[in-house]
């Protein structure tokens, strides 16, 4: 089978397009043709060697397709299904064999695109709004790089909650998405102050929560941001990490609470991946959330994908399609 191999880490170069055996489902797994894979910056964080995986491997962390073969002792999935999953590795091939508990049925009307293209952003926007903190009707909150993969869909489900959303952009084309998505105030943070400008917009107050994903440009910002024991939510890194914090500085700015969740501890069982995958696919169907696939690139072509990510030019997600 076709698939991108990482021999060693680097930048998008490193992605080579190679023919290596087709894998065969071990117990308990199934074998998946795959038929969507979406990128994440996880993805650009393995190839560069930011987080331990080590070379050779198949990147791509996300994806959908039809089932083709079950190995020993997998019940409830045969040949044929259609499934969906989440931070399970080697997702750019054309094939990958997955544990079964770890696959998520795909109901009629989702296709194997949009579900490529909601599982690790979707069901992250869903945890960190319904579980890292809950958002209630009127709670104000920010929302960092709104226009991209998690933020686009985590303004969604916000709005559907009943809180209000400042949301912070690079540029008018990507504000003119944040508001699509429902934002209340938009912010150019290339251009404007956010802190002093959300600052404004709440009469000096702040607000309840920030969810913060571009990390070390925005972070001491984002904390300025915040009412007295509001929530900072920091999830990401795009522009680079955040350096040491020293605890007492929640204490000088209000007893603030700092959290650095992650999907992984947010789908520890089959019962929370399936209620969490379930609740974004009911809102897909009902047009509740729109899923914006902002580009397809082939699988051989997954170098440039990685550089248009990384260019930070995406609005919503990207996908490879094998
Ligand atoms: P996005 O589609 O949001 O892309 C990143 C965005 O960050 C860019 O489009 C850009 O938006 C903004 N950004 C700001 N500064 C930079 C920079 N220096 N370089 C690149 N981008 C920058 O990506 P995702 O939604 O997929 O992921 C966003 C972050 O969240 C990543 O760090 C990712 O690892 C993390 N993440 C964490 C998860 C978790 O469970 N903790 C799960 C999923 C993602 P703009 O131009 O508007 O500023």
């Amino acid at each position: 089978m076709k698939t991108i191999r990482i021999n060693r880490t680097g930048d998008a170069d490193v992605l080579e397009y190679e023919e290596i055996a087709t894998p065969a489902p071990g117990p308990g797994q199934a074998r998946v043709k795959v038929e969507a894979a979406g990128l994440n910056f996880i993805d650009i964080y393995h190839r560069i060697g930011a987080y331990t995986l080590k070379p050779p491997f198949t990147p791509g962390m996300e994806g959908a397709g039809v089932v083709d073969a079950v190995g020993p002792g997998v019940t409830g999935l045969q040949p044929g299904d259609r499934v969906a999953w989440t931070m399970q590795s080697a997702s750019y091939a054309e094939y990958v064999c997955i544990a079964a508990e770890k696959l998520v049925p795909l109901p009629e009307g989702i296709s194997s695109r949009q579900a490529a293209a909601v599982m690790l952003q979707g069901l992250t926007a869903h945890y960190l709004c319904h579980s890292t903190y809950p958002v209630k009707p009127g709670d104000k909150t920010v929302v960092t790089a709104a226009a991209g993969g998690v933020g686009h869909l985590l303004v969604q489900m916000i709005k559907r909650a009943g809180g209000w959303v400042a949301a912070t952009v690079s540029t008018e084309e990507k504000a003119a998405l944040a508001r699509s998505a429902g934002a209340d105030e938009v912010i150019l943070y290339t251009q404007t102050d956010f802190e002093a400008e959300v600052k404004r917009l709440t009469g000096g107050a702040g607000v309840e929560v920030v969810y913060d994903s571009v990390g070390k440009t925005t972070f001491d910002k984002s904390l300025n941001c915040l009412k007295p024991r509001g929530y900072m939510v920091l999830y990401g890194q795009a522009s680079g990490p955040v350096p040491p914090v020293d605890p007492q500085i929640l204490n000088q700015k209000g007893s603030l609470f700092l959290t650095r969740p992650s999907l992984g501890a947010y789908i520890l069982t089959r019962e929370e991946l399936l209620a969490r995958s379930q609740a974004v696919f009911d809102w897909m169907l009902s047009g509740a959330l729109e899923v914006r696939i902002d580009r397809e690139f082939p699988l051989a072509q997954a170098a440039d994908a990685h550089r248009y990510m990384e260019a930070r030019r995406t609005k919503g997600k990207v996908l490879l399609i094998p």
